[in-house]
């Protein structure tokens, strides 16, 4: 495991340590925070790299405690630890499966699921329910799951991906490049979307290496009829660049950050009359 440590850039992070009774105490606030209606998804825009046209978003949670917004960083390591990424990661598919009930049919929804909730049998009826319940097109929900993740259990990982994927809805290997990224990957894995970390998207301008790595993995996943998006763009420099190299989405700071859910419809004109 000593390889993350060669990688300056490395998003590979080390567990957030706490002691037993401060986590204890932060997985009942969650819950709570669950139940009060304080975790909420905000939605940031995904884009067609040629066009700039918005083509869906991720879903990313936030808590919205009485003083402050916390992000995910803070606590998803820690719920993912306990039961109560269960009910966090099924309350944010339903909420985007909702969501998208209310969109036009051609943007889409990713959400992001933790390793252990997709080797979670109930994954697969709570993401068929919820798109059967709101009558969405199983094709409008992407599952982003952790490209980390391959190395614990790849049978059943691929058994399960497989599932998902024949209910129709789409994989996205997140965050790819950080872990223990392989070759074999594009062969072997069910998955129809790759997205590039952010560490080598801002890389890229200044690094001929990071360049390098950009294009070989859009090169390598449309030779397999994958999507490529690129996430943390933060500059039109490197928009522009990415459209040029193939890739197909963009997702960044440069188009928007991740927006609360009636500011993200209002600024895409998505808003409806109440
Ligand atoms: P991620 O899935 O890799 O999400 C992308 C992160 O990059 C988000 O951070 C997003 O706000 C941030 N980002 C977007 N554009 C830019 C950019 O241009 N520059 C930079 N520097 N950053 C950008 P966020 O929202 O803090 O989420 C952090 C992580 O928490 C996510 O990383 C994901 O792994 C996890 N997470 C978020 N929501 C959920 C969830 O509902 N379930 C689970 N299991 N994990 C979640
Ligand atoms: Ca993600
Ligand atoms: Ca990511
Ligand atoms: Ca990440």
């Amino acid at each position: 495991q000593a390889r993350s440590s060669s990688r300056p850039y490395d998003l590979y992070q080390p567990q957030q340590e706490m002691d037993p009774d401060a986590e204890r105490k932060l997985v009942r606030k969650l819950e709570n925070a669950l139940e009060v209606g304080e975790l909420q998804l905000h939605y940031q825009p995904k884009v067609h790299a040629k066009y700039h046209s918005l083509m869906g978003a991720e879903a990313l949670l936030r808590w919205h405690t009485s003083d402050k917004l916390i992000g995910p960083n803070k606590f998803i390591q820690i719920a993912e630890r306990h039961e109560v990424i269960t009910h966090i990661t099924w309350f944010a598919i339903k909420s985007a499966v909702a969501r998208l009930a209310r969109w036009p049919e051609e943007l889409s929804i990713a959400v992001n699921v933790a390793p252990n909730l997709l080797l979670n049998d109930q994954i697969l009826s709570v993401v068929h329910d919820a798109l059967d319940i709101y009558g969405v097109t199983p094709g409008r929900l992407t599952i982003e799951v952790t490209e980390r993740v391959m190395i614990d259990d790849p049978q059943v990982m691929l058994q399960q991906l497989g599932r998902l994927r024949k209910l129709g809805v789409k994989i996205s290997l997140d965050d790819f490049g950080t872990g223990f990224s392989s070759l074999s990957y594009f062969r072997d894995l069910p998955v129809d979307e790759i997205k590039i970390d952010k560490s080598f998207v801002s890389m890229m301008v200044e690094s001929e290496k990071d360049l390098a790595i950009v294009k070989a993995v859009i090169g390598l996943a449309h030779n397999f009829s994958m999507r490529v998006v690129a996430e943390g763009v933060e500059t039109m420099d490197i928009a522009r660049q990415l459209s040029d190299l193939g890739c197909d989405v963009l997702q960044g700071y440069v188009f928007d950050k991740p927006l609360p859910v009636e500011v993200f419809e209002l600024d895409y004109g998505l808003a409806r009359d109440a």
